[in-house]
């Protein structure tokens, strides 16, 4: 874990404000990504400051401090999006796109930046679209090129942009989803879009939706790969820094609840402001740009904490065997910020092969594919994946016994 840097953020990321105010503090958490194979067990993850902060200038909400995104992403490579309701969602956000362009008798080009395993792009009709993806991860290129998919296998920066301008010249469509909450420098990503967007063109991003960390209360998903909280409001207002402007955006379920900006050149589309400036009202509604807003939320989940730890002390007398299910990235935050180890979770089901065999990020909990249930008989399961708790409960119904499904927030259940 050398050579890891992290540094504050002492400025608005959308519009250089310093007039930044600290929200709340979670517990400092290794990189949430970070599951330790057997092997590295006696090493111990160095773990980085985890706080909120609200810019009083324009709105955005940002982490108050960066971690070096090579450590981060390093084990972020390999995750590709073959879940069932991720198809769904990629099918149908792709095809919407598609509808734009079913008039003109010509081949269009689109670029899907960080692209993955190219499941986004392969939506695309190849004979209408001539379809480029980027993303870092080397190993993918080759699996993503077989499916008739260019793949540029590099970050996407301005630097780069240009190399693709000469390469392929400009883009009608350029899609980013779930990266523009994760990038290092974003006003280098957005003047690379910029130089590659032709002049009708449209650069559409799509990221998790604040208003959603806040009514659905998921703040397990604040992570140090998460920098931005995007909403409405200040993107509006950032988007101008590049001559480019928020004609339209789409309120999807990808991810815990998302949003999907449409962005296009100054003057160019007709922009609907009525259904902007009434979200931005729903936003206002909602308080999300007032720290109180923040206090109270933070005030809400130490109680529930309080309350769990109680619920699970009482457990751990009778001497109950209590494991967790699911390990996705944010129950780092999770188990960090509600103090549970080893200890108290003995093993955590997840259905990732990848994860399976390994320990989660600091806690080291271990990690076990949930055919072994009926063996291991836990009497308690903690739903850590707790915002698809119905799904879980639903796909382990069938078990040769009852146990207890406890679901920690956003109050605890036990059902
Ligand atoms: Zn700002």
């Amino acid at each position: 874990m050398e050579n890891v840097s992290v540094r504050k953020i002492k400025n608005c990321r959308l519009c250089h404000s310093k007039n930044l105010k600290n929200l709340f503090n979670l517990k400092s958490t290794p990189p949430a990504n970070s599951y330790v194979k057997k092997s590295d067990l006696n090493k111990n993850l160095k773990i980085f400051k985890l706080s909120l902060n609200l810019c009083k200038n324009c709105g955005h909400m940002q982490l108050g401090h960066l971690v070096d995104r090579r450590k981060i992403f390093s084990n972020y490579l390999y995750k590709t999006n073959t879940g069932k309701q991720n198809l769904i969602h990629f099918e149908k956000y792709a095809k919407k796109i598609q509808k734009y362009y079913l008039k003109k008798n010509k081949k269009y080009k689109i670029l899907d930046i960080a692209s993955n395993d190219g499941t986004f792009l392969s939506f695309f009709n190849k004979k209408k679209f001539l379809r480029i993806g980027i993303d870092p991860a080397k190993n993918l290129k080759k699996l993503v090129e077989k499916k008739g998919i260019k793949q540029i296998a590099s970050f996407f920066t301005e630097k780069n942009s240009i190399k693709i301008l000469r390469k392929y010249g400009k883009f009608e469509i350029i899609t980013a989803n779930h990266v523009c909450a994760h990038l290092e420098n974003l006003y280098d990503f957005f003047y690379g879009v910029e130089k590659l967007l032709t002049r009708d063109g449209i650069f559409i991003f799509e990221v998790g939706y604040r208003l959603n960390v806040i009514k659905k209360k998921t703040f397990d998903t604040i992570y140090h790969e998460h920098i931005d909280y995007h909403c409405l409001k200040p993107v509006v207002k950032f988007a101008k820094n590049f001559n480019l402007e928020l004609f339209d955006f789409d309120l999807v379920e990808a991810q815990g609840g998302s949003i999907r900006f449409y962005l296009c050149r100054k003057n160019e589309k007709k922009i609907k402001i009525n259904k902007i400036n009434k979200q931005i009202k729903i936003e206002k509604k909602y308080k999300l740009f007032l720290n109180k807003t923040y206090y109270l939320y933070f005030k809400n989940i130490m109680k529930i904490k309080n309350n769990l730890k109680k619920i699970l002390l009482k457990y751990k007398k009778k001497n109950t065997e209590i494991a967790g299910y699911g390990a996705p990235a944010k129950a780092t935050t999770f188990t960090y910020f509600f103090e549970l180890d080893k200890n108290i979770i003995k093993y955590i089901f997840d259905d990732s092969k990848i994860k399976q065999g390994k320990f989660t990020p600091g806690k080291k909990i271990p990690i076990i594919n949930p055919k072994y249930f009926n063996l291991y008989r836990p009497d308690i399961v903690i739903v850590l994946a707790w915002n698809y708790y119905k799904d879980i409960i639903k796909k382990n119904k069938n078990l040769d016994y009852k146990p207890k499904f406890l679901i920690p927030f956003p109050k605890v259940k036990i059902l």
